[in-house]
């Protein structure tokens, strides 16, 4: 699944590849992923150009002068830049046809993606109006985990992994950021003190920002993308050892979700 780091590496691929260029034609496959697509698009965008991609937790927003287009890449979903005329695929949803040969096109295979419209401001969108402050800005730190953290009677992970509480930290970065940190994921989160909430704030930080720096890596390959460039200290390493004190690392299930720790350096 693509997260924070990925979209991110995602807009700034499509910023370069797509501002300035005048829209020519929209062509939607699929009536419906986890939202309808807006059938408008094919009439409204054409003739539009693109003037910024931006990103707002994991849903980019592609400034087309008239309104925005807000796409959320879902489980699978991914965007690629490919000649005007390659034939489309399975799972090839939609196509955004660019003055110049190129298109922008959004393939899908479990289709939890999401492809909305607005004409309004997209951060008062009902999809974005709801997300906590972004993890790589002054909003989100020591203090402001502290603060909202206080009558939380949930696991420390599940809170990082609210959107509400802050955008797009997901399950792998959540697992990693605790590790980096030496705090147990299934801690309650009010139990958590001041200086452990700073820490807490840094190592999300540190993994998404490191995770992006190494973005050079990441690749649009045949047919995939490479997702997730970083080595991971825990995550997927359930039956594997601690890369600090060698020893053997948990799994439990928490929220649904693999959550992997060091029973020895977290506490
Ligand atoms: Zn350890």
């Amino acid at each position: 699944m693509p997260e924070l780091p990925e979209v991110e590496l995602t807009r700034r691929r499509l910023e370069r590849e797509l501002v300035g260029k005048r829209i020519a034609r929209v062509v939607i496959r699929t009536p419906k992923l986890r939202l309808p697509i807006p059938q408008e698009l094919e009439s409204t965008l054409p003739g539009r150009t693109v003037s910024s991609v931006a990103r707002r937790g994991k849903y980019l927003l592609f400034d087309c002068e008239i309104g925005w287009l807000i796409i959320h890449l879902g489980m699978t979903g991914f965007l690629r830049i490919l000649p005007g005329t390659t034939p489309p695929g399975k799972h090839d949803h939609l196509d955004i046809v660019l003055e110049g040969g190129v298109l922008l096109r959004f393939h899908d295979p479990r289709k939890f993606g999401t492809v909305a419209w607005t004409t309004v401001a997209p951060a008062g969108h009902p999809l974005l109006a709801g997300i906590g402050p972004e993890p790589l800005t002054t909003a989100f730190d020591g203090d402001y985990l502290f603060g909202v953290s206080r009558s939380r009677r949930v696991a420390v992970k599940q809170l990082l992994m609210n959107a509400a509480i802050v955008a797009g930290v997901g399950n792998i970065y959540a697992n990693e950021a605790l590790f980096r940190a030496g705090i147990r994921p299934d801690r309650f989160a009010a139990s958590l003190t001041h200086p452990e909430c700073a820490r807490l704030v840094n190592t999300v930080r540190e993994v998404l920002q490191g995770s992006i720096d190494q973005g050079s890596t990441y690749q649009v390959a045949e047919g995939s993308v490479a997702y997730h460039p970083l080595a991971f200290d825990v995550y997927g390493r359930g039956t594997g050892a601690c890369t600090r004190c060698n020893g053997a690392l948990e799994e439990i299930r928490l929220g649904n979700r693999s959550t992997v720790f060091c029973p020895r350096c977290q506490h």
